[in-house]
């Protein structure tokens, strides 16, 4: 669907004569190529600007290599300092304590629940612990039978959550019935908001300061591309995230949101959602999503 970032340079540097070397000239062309992947990847446009002034810095400063055409030595640079940016090491969970806890965050619809469910089952096989669910979205009711429904096909134990309990009151209970039921991580479900709102961010907080948890995951929606920039900034301003789960990567989205959420708050990644199955979860690997945000 989308020319690859390589194909495109290489037409770039074709169009020089003596291409054999990088100048200031075809760089200059080459990063216009690279900024319109950028664009069209969806990564916010500061964090492309920013990107592309790094590129060209280290372009100009390259001996050129002979065993490589420009156009591939531009996408060599870009893919290194692309890997980089997005954290450059594939970064771990916190797993201490017991039980660990992970609390779930975002926008309503981003797939915090799916994710809940994934993660379990992703401990629970990778990780050979016992997971627990603990569905705080008292708002939906349909979040606590998706998360029910859900835990009995994992055979993953669901804390009976109601309608018109407390959600900080839910998590604090739930991790203690975890305790007791022998399990040793547990996955907090929080609600969701079509949009932010401060009620919502200080129910957040209050959740955070009642359970302390291992991890505070912000799940994103790769679909909805430079709004998630905004997104992620104000709940990690609120909350101090830990790392962001990326949803719907099976989709057309090429990722730009990854790079963009990496830049702007600092924080890892660390698993990208690859369907609707529970089944569907991959621990994130910064140079998969580079060479998928390249094309
Ligand atoms: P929540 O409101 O944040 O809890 O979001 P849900 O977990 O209910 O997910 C919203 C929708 O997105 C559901 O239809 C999920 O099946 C779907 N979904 C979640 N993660 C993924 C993913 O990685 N890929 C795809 N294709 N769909 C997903």
């Amino acid at each position: 669907m989308f020319e690859s970032l390589s194909d495109r340079l290489d037409s770039v540097f074709k169009k020089f004569k003596g291409q054999g070397r990088l100048d200031e000239n075809n760089i200059q062309q080459g990063l216009r190529e690279v900024r319109l992947a950028l664009l069209e990847a969806d990564v916010n446009f500061k964090v492309v600007k920013d990107f592309t002034e790094r590129v060209k810095e280290r372009c100009l400063g390259q001996d050129v290599q002979k065993s490589l055409t420009p156009g591939q030595q531009v996408i060599k640079i870009v893919n290194d300092e692309m890997t980089q940016l997005l954290g450059g090491e594939t970064q771990d969970v916190d797993l201490r304590g017991n039980p660990s806890v992970f609390m779930m965050v975002g926008l309503q619809g981003s797939g915090k629940t799916t994710s809940a469910a994934k993660l379990a089952l992703h401990f629970r096989r990778q990780r050979k612990m016992k997971p627990y669910l603990v569905p705080a979205d008292v708002y939906r009711p349909a979040a606590i039978d998706q998360l029910q429904t859900l835990g009995r096909q994992l055979d993953v134990p669901v804390f009976p959550s109601e309608v018109g309990m407390d959600p900080v009151d839910i998590c604090k209970q739930g991790i203690e019935a975890a305790r007791e039921a022998g399990c040793n991580v547990v996955l907090l479900d929080t609600a969701g908001r079509l949009q932010i709102d401060e009620k919502l961010m200080d129910e957040l907080a209050n959740i955070k300061d009642a359970c302390t948890p291992n991890e505070i995951l912000f799940v994103a929606d790769a679909m909805i591309g430079q709004e998630a920039v905004n997104v992620a900034k104000s709940f990690d301003e609120k909350l101090d995230i830990s790392g962001v789960i990326l949803t719907k990567m099976d989709g057309d989205a090429r990722g730009g949101a990854a790079l963009s959420i990496k830049s702007v708050t600092g924080k890892s990644l660390k698993f990208v959602g690859m369907g609707e199955k529970v089944s569907d979860l991959e621990v994130f690997h910064p140079d998969r999503i580079a060479s998928r945000i390249l094309g």
